[in-house]
């Protein structure tokens, strides 16, 4: 029998993979390695006292495409265990509590009627001189003020981009808002203004399914589907080394409870992150890859979960605090996805930091971290009335979450994609293996189809991992 088909990461670009190779192909083996001790990477879940917290709420969109059939597919025997809904978010912008997407009609009757008027004609000014006058656009703060003008641009992405990042926006790629805001035009907002309604800013996916205990429930299950088909799943284990020859990777050299191993493999599927897989090739990588990689940035993120003694705090999954004057970024109402998730006549708020590992604020003392969330609540009218209810805290410390676009990150990554396209039997996938900024559904989506790909031995294989390559990877000009 031939060398398995070795996975790193047992989350949900990984677990997708393994899953789809078995069912497409049942003689193949399929080894998933994490380093963590559970499966669902970012998608787990953790239990608190009577709760079940994710690492902040991770909703699954739902496009009817293959990823949200999976999960149907993953508890059709289960009809009432998924929870459907739609998105109720809310934004905190200049005082005021707005729907999110903006309402025109809201915005405008509750900004201050000379903050409006000049937002409407700088949009004017900029939308038309930009659509006749091109300028190239250089970085973040640039494709900002050009689409929106100066102040609208910097009052709904401007502000919160420094603040999520911790850095300046002219520092920020304009790739990232490619990747993360929905396009709106001036000539869309006049027709939804005389039309007196409507939505400011196009909506996001604003339909989701939910596992009612928790979005580490289907990754339990998928992993389950995954040893059931025979293959195989192991946890906390680390990857010393890789082991290769000739532009192939013959075997990996795993540590686990202090031993080492070597297991051998047909193709190695890495979704580990990107510049932390290439180093696995050893010392000797050529010095852009090393460069590459070593500029290929994270920023961590401190969960601070506040627990009332109340049904319910407010009906919205999310709020965003845009105001600068807010320390945290967003904040999640867990039970608004599923209330199983919560202690009976309890709810828990998950307030999200973005910090630098090592940082002042990662160095924070957890009861630090508390009172940072404390003020915060006492600047929003609704949660300052709760805080008579205010039980416990729990904080939760996550190294490395989100990629950094900054600018000229897309050189770095293709450095060393580059790098491991040489490899005939090696591939990177999902949100961390490609440096992308997507969500479950997609990280689910690059799993299955690398799945489809690998359980095949059609002749065109190389050829569809360059099509997978050009159709994922978006921020590459050159594909
Ligand atoms: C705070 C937060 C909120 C989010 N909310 C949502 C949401 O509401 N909806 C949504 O759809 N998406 C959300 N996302 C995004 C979602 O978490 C990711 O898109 C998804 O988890 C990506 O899946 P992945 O498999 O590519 O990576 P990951 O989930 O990061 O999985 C990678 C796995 O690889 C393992 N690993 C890493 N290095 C190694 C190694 N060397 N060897 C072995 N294993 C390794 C890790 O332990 C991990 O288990 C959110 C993300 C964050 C951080």
């Amino acid at each position: 029998m031939s060398d398995p088909i070795v996975i790193l990461g047992a989350g949900p670009a990984g677990l997708a993979c393994a899953h789809r190779i078995l069912k497409r192909a049942p003689g193949i083996k399929v080894v998933v390695i994490d380093k963590a001790p559970f499966v669902g990477g970012a998608g787990a879940s953790f239990p608190w006292k009577g709760h079940t917290l994710d690492f902040g709420p991770h909703a699954f969109h739902t496009r009817g495409s293959e990823p949200e059939l999976l999960v149907r597919d993953l508890f059709s025997d289960q009809p009432d265990i998924l929870i459907e809904g739609r998105k109720q978010v809310h934004v905190y912008l200049k005082g005021q509590r707005l729907k999110y997407p903006l309402q025109v009609s809201e915005t405008l009757r509750k900004f201050n009627p000379l903050l409006s008027l000049r937002i409407m004609i700088e949009f004017a000014i900029s939308s038309l001189f930009h659509a006749a006058v091109s300028i190239p656009v250089e970085n973040f703060e640039n494709w900002g003020k050009k689409r929106f003008g100066p102040t609208l641009y910097k009052m709904s992405f401007g502000d919160y981009t420094e603040k999520v990042w911790k850095t300046e926006a002219s520092k920020i790629s304009e790739k990232f808002a490619a990747e993360k805001i929905q396009g709106f035009s001036f000539i869309g907002l006049v027709r939804r203004l005389l039309r007196v309604g409507g939505q400011v800013t196009e909506p996001y996916y604003q339909t989701w399914i939910y596992h009612k205990y928790g979005s580490g429930q289907l990754y339990k299950k998928l992993g389950a589907e995954v040893e059931a088909m025979g293959g195989q799943i192991i946890l906390g284990a680390g990857v010393k080394s890789l082991n290769h020859a000739e532009q192939r990777v013959n075997s990996i050299t795993l540590e686990q409870k202090g031993e080492s191993r070597e297991l051998p493999c047909s193709w190695l599927v890495s979704t580990a992150p990107l510049p932390q897989f290439v180093k696995l090739f050893g010392h000797d990588l050529p010095f852009p890859v090393r460069h590459g990689a070593s500029k290929l940035r994270y920023i961590s993120l401190i969960l601070v979960y506040l627990e009332f003694e109340v049904e319910r705090i407010s009906d919205d999954h999310w709020f965003y605090l845009l105001d600068p004057k807010f320390a945290f970024n967003r904040v999640t109402e867990q039970k608004n996805l599923s209330a199983a998730t919560m202690e009976p006549g309890k709810t828990v708020l998950s307030f999200e930091l973005t910090c630098r590992q090592g940082d002042d604020y990662w160095r924070m003392k957890d009861e630090e971290l508390f009172d940072m969330a404390k003020a915060d609540c006492q600047q929003v009218h609704f949660l300052r009335n709760r805080m008579d209810k205010l039980t416990d805290y729990r904080i939760q410390r996550v190294p490395d979450v989100y990629e950094i676009y900054y600018k000229g990150f897309d050189q770095h990554a293709e450095a060393v994609l580059a790098f491991i396209r040489e490899y005939e039997n090696v591939v990177s996938i999902g949100r961390r293996g490609l440096f992308l900024q997507g969500d479950q559904h997609q990280a689910v989506e690059m799993g299955l189809e690398m799945g489809d790909i690998l359980a095949c031995n059609a002749t065109d294989r190389q050829s569809r991992i360059d099509g997978f390559t050009a159709k994922y990877v978006r921020y590459l000009d050159s594909y």
